[in-house]
């Protein structure tokens, strides 16, 4: 039962019961009252949703204390819990539910509008909200004979971000995110003392595997402030002195260009760690240069989700790698025979560890492609340095094969992305009569800035090949991003010719 995470609490209750375990808005839990509170909720879902082990309820809900405390309770239970983007639209969303055999949902009454939505495209035999439901639910009937989850079973299944295709369902087990706490606990060094302050969605493997359930597994404090604003992040950073917070570029972005962000104290903060999509390395070296250790780490969804994280020896020495493999996580990079690649060449990366997902839920042809021999195939591209620091190089799938040779897209991405007047930029191959195909770069620019297409091509030439260099520059005042926020290259290359025309630079 040690790895099975409800554990966790009921053990930190018993051995450090004082010490602050959760905050949110306007409440705070020290880990005795969080061992109630997930007994509480645990008796709510035990009579409310009429669900069996193994069977699924839905969670539709912004960040907020009680998303965590029922990750806990259906570990408890042994439910399995399948927490929805709430970006999507309710037809996206139908679909995860009907794919999922979602029975039950718990929604917040905030979102009674999306849920209302949903309501009408497919039916639950159960559905509450969690102010109805938790608040109210008495102390009385509480029961103290949970049978637990067991560790390798479904937990949550949590849907990918789509950025290729349609979302996929990664069953992740208790057994998993026992792996990528313990993963984290030692990358990071976390201890009692830290305080993790969750800014990525709830519904993503991000907000709870980075570092939620980590902190918790080490009795620090966990830090949950609702919806995301600027300000509030930065103010909180300061005045509950955050030690460590996971984000993804957009993010950091977002903080750096606030106006409090250059009034803000980070002398607390440990570790910032980005992840998701390729960091700028412009954008971490503008928070080194502020004194604070932003890092790059890699995960994935399917991963649950840490994969890579630079350590505090090298974050800055080795800025634009996301650095080893984590403690119990191995990795290898091979070609399309599977066959290990040299140092320095590009190969996919593949992963073996306990916490990699146990199945694409209801694609059994999809498992297979992927995990061959307990090989994870990520159908990430990275390469390796001389001293053994992995660089992603892109995706795949967003490979551009152009007269012959492989280009990749991030490699131009970055070239672009340092000139200073760019905000954002993507690299698409279109197809091509002469070359098969070729790239092209959409570009965003930052507020009261311009450029010309001829700049970007020029600036490219000389630091790049020149079957690399653009033959088109395309500018918008944003690029597509999926429900996860990261760029959509699938909706750029469906909608490139409407792209091209409503560009700026077109005459
Ligand atoms: P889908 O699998 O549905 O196409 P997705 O792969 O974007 O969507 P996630 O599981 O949220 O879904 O994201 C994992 C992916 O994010 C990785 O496979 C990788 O491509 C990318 N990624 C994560 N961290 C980094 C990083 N530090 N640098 C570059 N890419 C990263
Ligand atoms: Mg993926």
């Amino acid at each position: 039962m040690e790895r099975s995470i409800a554990y966790w609490i009921r053990k930190r209750a018993n051995i450090t019961p004082n010490r602050v375990a959760l905050i949110g808005e306007n409440r705070e839990f020290t880990y005795q009252d969080l061992f109630s509170e997930v007994n509480r909720v645990s008796a709510f879902l035990q009579q409310k949703l009429h669900l069996k082990k193994g069977e699924r309820f839905a969670i539709l809900s912004q960040n907020r204390v009680e998303y965590l405390i029922t990750y806990f309770a259906a570990a408890q239970l042994g439910f399995v819990a399948v927490p929805l983007n709430i970006r999507l639209s309710a037809s996206e969303l139908a679909y995860q539910i009907q794919d999922s055999g979602a029975k039950a949902i718990l929604y917040e009454s905030e979102l009674k509008s999306l849920f209302d939505e949903l309501h009408q495209l497919v039916s639950f035999e159960s559905a509450h909200t969690f102010e109805e439901g938790y608040a109210v639910f008495p102390m009385d009937n509480i029961q103290h004979d949970f049978s637990e989850g067991i560790p390798n079973d479904p937990y949550i299944i949590c849907y990918t971000s789509g950025t290729t295709g349609k979302p996929k369902g990664a069953v992740l087990t208790q057994e998993n995110m026992f792996w990528n706490a313990l993963n984290n606990q030692y990358a990071l060094d976390l201890t009692s003392s830290d305080k993790c302050l969750v800014i990525l969605p709830l519904f993503h493997i991000g907000g709870i595997g980075l570092f939620a359930f980590p902190t918790f597994l080490s009795g620090g404090t966990v830090i949950v402030p609702g919806k995301f604003h600027p300000k509030n992040v930065l103010k909180i950073i300061e005045d509950l002195q955050v030690t460590v917070m996971m984000g993804v570029p957009t993010i950091f972005n977002t903080l750096k260009n606030e106006e409090s962000f250059h009034q803000t104290d980070f002398k607390s903060v440990r570790v910032f760690c980005s992840g998701g999509a390729p960091c700028p390395v412009e954008l971490i070296e503008d928070y080194h240069k502020k004194g604070i250790p932003l890092y790059q780490g890699f995960g994935m969804t399917e991963t649950s989700p840490t994969v890579f994280m630079l350590s505090k020896e090298d974050f800055q020495r080795k800025v634009g790698s996301i650095g080893k493999p984590v403690m119990f996580c191995e990795i290898d990079l091979v070609d399309d025979l599977g066959k290990s690649v040299k140092q320095g060449e590009v190969g996919e990366l593949i992963i073996k560890g306990g916490n990699v997902f146990k199945e694409y839920w209801g694609l059994p042809e999809k498992t297979a492609e992927a995990i061959i021999d307990g090989w994870f195939y990520t159908g990430d591209l990275a390469y390796k340095d001389e001293e053994g620091y992995i660089y992603i190089a892109g995706r795949k799938k967003d490979m551009i094969i152009s007269g012959g040779e492989n280009i990749y897209p991030l490699e131009i991405e970055q070239v672009i992305g340092e000139l200073k007047e760019v905000n954002e930029v993507a690299v698409i191959g279109i197809q091509d009569e002469k070359w098969g195909e070729v790239p092209i770069a959409i570009v965003s620019l930052k507020e009261n800035e311009s450029l010309l297409e001829e700049q970007v091509q020029n600036y490219c030439s000389r630091k790049l090949a020149k079957y690399k260099v653009p033959k088109q520059v395309v500018f918008l005042d944003d690029l597509p991003k999926n429900a996860t926020g990261k760029l959509d290259k699938k909706v750029m290359q469906q909608n490139y010719n409407f792209i091209h025309l409503a560009s700026k630079n077109v005459k």
